[in-house]
């Protein structure tokens, strides 16, 4: 990428630099037909016998050299202009397409790994099965863990096939209207129990309800969590609540891990984004859950913001429209 830009910036300011060039021999040459012009009329017209005459066709010769320098001043500056605004339109496509370029060979790799290790844990848990007489207990444990590394599968293939068929705008939302406590409260129920003594939950219990897409919001809760998992330390408790105040429901997790740096609290919103790089990062992932996160959220008029947790950590919030349902009536 840098030398991408030195070379960039090295030809943009050649063609400046010849433009100026340009400019200023056209501008000499400019001059030189004005003197030729002087001399040409000092010829046909005496000064002295006709001074009104000379005088008269010597200003209009200044006229003319005047409107030439604008001229040249005018088209110069334009052009200027559009190679300027023209390199910077090209320059931010091209970094970008080379930024997105790298992401998705960064892709490539996290989902390859992201599918081979559920697939070999699987297959290590049942061949142990196979192999081995084990006790009751022992099976329940492997049979568990292929369980949960189904769920990381099925996970991940819903977000690369929601995410792909989001792009293609061939994503029909199927909006109605429900209570997101008991979506929150049973995505939450079963991350305690995937992950005993992980979670503080402060849920309020009344209904909550919004107009949405189950199974997006559901996504987007669940990325929340995951994240909150992956990227915290398993002795630090992960806090999460869900309120509403002045119609607007809240959905809080506070992790205590690394946190996000100020300056990626952005990008992390970008799609395959992920920080650091696929050699020094300890945990997998695609850089898709946030990204369809906020896509769900643009859909459903609500938002997503990361946050510093106090003391320390991320603090991911989203927040929906309360939709107050009265009677069998919708306010
Ligand atoms: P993935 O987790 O698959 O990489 P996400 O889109 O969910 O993709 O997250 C994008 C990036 O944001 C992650 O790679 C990680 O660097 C950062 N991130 C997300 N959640 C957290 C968190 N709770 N704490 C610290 N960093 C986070």
């Amino acid at each position: 990428m840098r030398i991408f830009t030195v070379i960039y910036i090295f030809l943009l300011l050649y063609v400046i630099a010849a433009l100026l060039f340009w400019g200023f021999s056209l501008q000499k040459q400019s001059l030189r037909i004005y003197q030729q012009e002087q001399l040409l009329l000092k010829e046909q017209v005496d000064s002295v016998k006709s001074p009104q005459t000379y005088f008269t066709r010597l200003k209009q010769l200044n006229k003319t050299r005047e409107s030439r320098r604008k001229q040249y001043l005018g088209e110069g500056t334009t052009f200027l202009l559009v190679i300027l605004i023209g390199a910077a339109v090209v320059y931010t496509s091209i970094r970008r397409s080379i930024r997105l370029s790298r992401q998705q060979n960064n892709f490539m790799l996290s989902v390859t790994h992201e599918l081979k290790s559920p697939i070999a844990g699987i297959k290590l848990s049942m061949q142990t099965m196979q192999k081995h007489h084990l006790t009751e207990a022992q099976q329940a444990q492997l049979l568990n863990r292929c369980v949960v590394e189904t769920d990381r599968l099925n996970e991940l293939c819903n977000n690369m096939l929601i995410a792909s068929q989001m792009e293609g705008r061939h994503y029909n939302t199927a909006k109605e209207i429900f209570n997101f406590t008991d979506l929150v409260s049973s995505s939450v129920q079963d991350y305690i129990n995937r992950y005993p003594g992980r979670i503080n939950e402060s849920i309020n219990n009344n209904e909550l309800n919004v107009n949405g897409d189950r199974m997006l919001l559901q996504m987007a809760v669940n990325n929340l969590l995951e994240n909150a998992i992956k990227y915290s330390p398993a002795d630090k408790p992960i806090n999460v609540k869900l309120f509403s105040k002045n119609g607007i429901i809240t959905f809080h997790v506070a992790d205590q891990g690394a946190g996000v740096p100020d300056n990626e609290k952005k990008k992390i919103f970008d799609k395959f984004y992920r920080v650091g790089n696929e050699d020094t990062r300890k945990t997998k992932g695609t850089g898709l859950g946030l990204y369809l996160t906020c896509k769900i959220m643009g859909q459903h008029r609500g938002k997503i913001s990361v946050k510093d947790n106090i003391p320390n950590g991320s603090l991911f919030e989203i927040c929906l429209p309360q939709i107050i349902v009265r009677n069998h009536s919708i306010a």
